[in-house]
């Protein structure tokens, strides 16, 4: 029996994870879960898994689900509310595998505690590893946590490798196992067909229906300006321990192919599917073995089309501002990703444009690009400032 931890159980990644979990009762235990303000949802959820405890960020929503649990005869399930206490459930020694499925840095600390703590470490919350990189990495290596990727693409690429560059994420020696590159495949998302002057109008519904894939919203719209890529990028550097030249992206609109890895022999080996989380989910849930994740086997007579394409880099420059932040270093990389939350949720709810993100991330790179980050209290403070920075970049935009 896994016991687990699920950090952002509400989510998309979250309810996923739950629905693999409801397929085996006899492999996993769900311990404890955690929300932001979702409190519908994850009484919903209590009252199905169980869990011993139980993290709402937000300390109205947890009393919102206490009053709840207590009238359902359900007392016993513990309510905690604040961020340190998703620190505190992340690294519970009740728990051995823990889901990172926060979004944003917001999940940064919760992740790196499972990581210090030498869990099973679940990654999804790309975000975390794009902000902090080496320090993520170096803590993975000095507690022996076993870090597994969740991102479609990276638990691809994971897939694809020798079992002995399994063994260690993040420190394992690519171009020693025969690997001459690492080709990361993207769809292009919902604007591919687009022309560059129909951009400005982009409304952010027609920015979350991703052909492919049903997501949260702000990785939906990552997809859209291409920035999620961007950010699996940098997350490719780091989860394979990798040279920005060693990675290729590659447009594959059909979402078959989730990545591949070409060797120096000129074999390419790819993982296929259909594009549904559950898959890479069940993968690192039950690594090494295989279970049963509810997803239909891919049908081949019924695919359309296989399309492959190089990326337009004029069309999606946020993809283009990630590659150069991933060559430039960490500062440019923590500054882009807190650049790109404030932007993509001032987006969401309507206060730029579409078109603007990629200025408001563009010019905090270049204002933050040279500052020294080497701890995490460097990348906290620097987060922090990036926030300020393009909050006040928002507000002149509006007057
Ligand atoms: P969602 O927005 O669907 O879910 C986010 C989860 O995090 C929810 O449980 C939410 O709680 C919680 N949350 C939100 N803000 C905070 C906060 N400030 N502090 C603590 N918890 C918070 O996101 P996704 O599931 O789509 O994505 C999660 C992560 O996984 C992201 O990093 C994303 O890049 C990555 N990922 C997602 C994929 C997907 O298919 N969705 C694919 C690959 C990677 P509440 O419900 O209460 O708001
Ligand atoms: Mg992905």
């Amino acid at each position: 029996m896994q016991n687990l931890c699920i950090l952002g159980s509400t989510g998309s990644i979250g309810k996923s994870t739950l629905d693999v979990v409801r397929l085996h009762p006899e492999k996993f235990n769900i311990v404890s879960l955690s929300a932001h303000s979702s409190v519908e949802l994850m009484f919903a959820q209590c009252l199905e898994f169980r869990p011993k405890k139980v993290v709402m960020v937000s300390t109205k929503h947890a009393e919102q689900l206490t009053g709840k649990l207590m009238t359902a005869n359900f007392s016993d399930i513990e309510v905690a509310s604040g961020t340190c206490e998703l620190e505190t459930i992340a690294q519970d020694s009740a728990t051995d595998t823990v889901m990172a499925a926060i979004v944003g840095a917001s999940g940064l600390l919760p992740t790196l505690a499972a990581v210090k703590a030498g869990k099973k470490v679940l990654l999804a919350n790309k975000e975390a590893l794009v902000t902090s990189g080496a320090i993520f990495i170096e803590a993975v290596k000095k507690s022996g946590a076993q870090l597994l990727p969740i991102d479609s693409e990276h638990n691809a690429i994971f897939q694809c490798l020798p079992s002995s560059a399994q063994q260690k994420p993040g420190y394992c020696d690519l171009a020693n196992e025969g690997v001459s590159k690492v080709l990361l495949t993207g769809s292009g998302g919902p604007f591919r067909t687009w022309q560059l002057d129909e951009l400005d109008n982009v409304t952010p519904a027609q920015a979350c229906a991703h052909p492919n894939w049903d997501m949260g919203r702000k990785i939906s719209v990552d997809s859209a300006t291409m920035m999620n890529k961007g950010l699996e990028f940098i997350e490719a550097k780091w989860l394979f321990n990798l040279e920005p030249e060693d990675i290729q992206v590659v447009l594959h609109p059909q979402s078959t192919i989730h990545s591949m890895v070409q060797y120096k022999d000129g074999s390419v080996i790819a993982q296929m599917g259909n594009p549904d989380m559950r898959t890479p989910i069940a993968h690192a849930l039950s690594f090494p073995e295989r279970i049963e994740s509810g997803v239909a086997p891919f049908d081949f007579f019924s695919a359309k089309s296989f399309e492959f394409q190089a990326v337009d880099f004029i069309k999606y420059p946020n993809l283009k501002l990630a590659i150069d932040a991933c060559k430039s270093g960490q500062g440019a990389c923590t500054a882009l990703n807190a650049a790109n939350e404030i932007a993509v949720d001032a987006f969401l709810n309507e206060k730029i444009k579409f078109t603007d993100i990629v200025k408001i991330n563009e010019t905090s790179v270049n204002k933050f690009v040279s500052e020294q980050v080497t701890s995490i209290e460097d990348v906290v403070a620097l987060d922090k400032s990036v926030r300020i920075f393009a909050l006040s970049l928002i507000t002149q935009a509006k007057h």
